[in-house]
Parts: C-alpha cells; sequence; structure tokens
C-alpha cells in the first residue's frame, strides 16, 4: 500500500487545520493508499479526536529526543506518541536549514522515535548547491549513514523520504525518471545498515497533476506532499487524482 503523507508545516492555524481535516473526511478517502496527516502541534489532539477510528494516521513534524524535563518550548516523541500520533517527521529539510538541525541531532530524534514506538519518517535530500557541485550522493550517503548506522530498530518500521532541497516549495520537482533513479540508490545504500525492507517516498512540489506519475514508479513507496495538501482544492484534487488512477 503507497503512502500519501501531508505536512502541514505552519500552513494552517487551529480552526484552518480543523476544517481541512473535516472536509478531508467528508470527502472519503481511498481504501488503497495509506494517508497521513502532519499537523501543527496546536492542532494535533483535535485532528486525533477527528480521524479516530479512520484509516487516517496521525504525525508529529518534528520531535524533541528527550522524554521530559526542562526544555522550554519542546515535544517530545512521548508526548506525540501519548497523543496518538504512529510517525513523526525527523530532519526535515526546513528543521535542518532553518533551525540548524545537525545529523547529531537527527540521529537523537530517531532514537527518540524507536524508544517510545513512533515510526521515524527520515527526510534527506541534497542542496542545489550540492548537485551543482557534484556532491548529490556524498551529501545523502553522510545523512543516511549518520541517522542508520548501529541504529537498533528492533520490531519497529522506519521510513525515508528523499527530499531534494531545491524540488521543496519550488514547483520545479524532481523528474519522475530520476526519484525512480535516486531511489534505487538509496535502497541500495539503506541495505549498509539494516535487512529491513524500508519503504522510500519522494517529497518536493508533488501536486494533483504530477502525483500519479510518482505513484506508478515501482521505487516510489509514497509521497510526501507539502504546500498542495493544505488546502481543500489541493489535498481533494489530490485524492481525486489517486482514486481514478
Ligand atoms: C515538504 O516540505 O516536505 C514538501 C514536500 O513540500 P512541497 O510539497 O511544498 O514541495
Amino acid at each position: 500500500m503507497k503512502y500519501v503523507f501531508a505536512n502541514w508545516k505552519m500552513y494552517l492555524d487551529f480552526d484552518e487545520t480543523m476544517i481541512l481535516t473535516n472536509q478531508l473526511l467528508a470527502e472519503g478517502l481511498p481504501s488503497d493508499i495509506t494517508i497521513g496527516l502532519f499537523p501543527n502541534t496546536i492542532a494535533l489532539t483535535e485532528v486525533e479526536k477527528a480521524i479516530n477510528g479512520t484509516s487516517l494516521m496521525l504525525g508529529a513534524q518534528n520531535v524533541a529526543w528527550v522524554p521530559k524535563g526542562a526544555y522550554t518550548g519542546a515535544t517530545s516523541a512521548l508526548f506525540y506518541k501519548n497523543a496518538g500520533c504512529t510517525h513523526a517527521l525527523v530532519g526535515h529539510s526546513e528543521r535542518r536549514h532553518i533551525f540548524n538541525e545537525t545529523n547529531d541531532a537527527v540521529r537523537k530524534k530517531m532514537e527518540a522515535c524507536l524508544d517510545v514506538g513512533l515510526t521515524p519518517v527520515l527526510c534527506i535530500g541534497e542542496t542545489q548547491q550540492d548537485v551543482e557541485n557534484n556532491k548529490q550522493q556524498y551529501r545523502l550517503k553522510k545523512q543516511l549513514m549518520k541517522a542508520l548506522e548501529g541504529l537498533d530498530i528492533g520490531n519497529n518500521d522506519i521510513l525515508i523520504a528523499y527530499e531534494p532541497v531545491w524540488a521543496i516549495g519550488s514547483e520545479k520537482p524532481c523528474l519522475p525518471d530520476d526519484v525512480e533513479d535516486m531511489h534505487g540508490w538509496i535502497k541500495q545504500e539503506v541495505k549498509n545498515y539494516t535487512d529491513k525492507n524500508i519503504p522510500v517516498l519522494y517529497g518536493g512540489s508533488v501536486n494533483a497533476q504530477n502525483i500519479n506519475k510518482y505513484i506508478s514508479k515501482q521505487s516510489v513507496d509514497g509521497v510526501l506532499i507539502g504546500h498542495a495538501s493544505a488546502t481543500k482544492e489541493g489535498f481533494t484534487s489530490i485524492i481525486q487524482a489517486l482514486s481514478t488512477s
């Protein structure tokens, strides 16, 4: 079953989040796709109540790596788990590039998620500068190694989201054939760290017009969608595109 994960970032306030969640529920959800919502923390508990008993998954956009303590402004993986989350984004490019999150912090967050039974969605991606310097694979290798080497995944799952930084919010998505190749390469790399079959999602300017070009690729196990998932028109047309494919 392919994944369609909606990262609502800080696009929607509490009321807007609840309106969109209820619109999605009213629209009806395709049963052959795993849809996950990653709302802002303020709205998360209410979203959980609204989607409880449906097939929708709930995820955190970011987690703190310690379970509890004097960490002003932080919300731990444990708290998100207790609030009903099953998944958490870890190392999203906006966390890495705007909030200076390092590979070491990403690693601690991976461990924190696994400790409490949240499925981490490890986000990796190269910048435009990496592409220009021919360091695309170097960057991804490093992000994977730092996050996964020696990681005790136990009975948990992990997911990877390949999100080239230059393709996020840029209206210049990575070409589906290039995504297919890159996912094949990532899956090979991941074998250095685990025998598990780790799904790889693509993220970067996916919308209703192009989603099927990605979802239909064999090595694309799903998509992570930002901007286009945060409006009723955007998300419902994505769902319609999926159900008519
Ligand atoms: C993202 O930030 O995870 C993302 C994929 O954003 P967008 O769809 O807006 O490019």
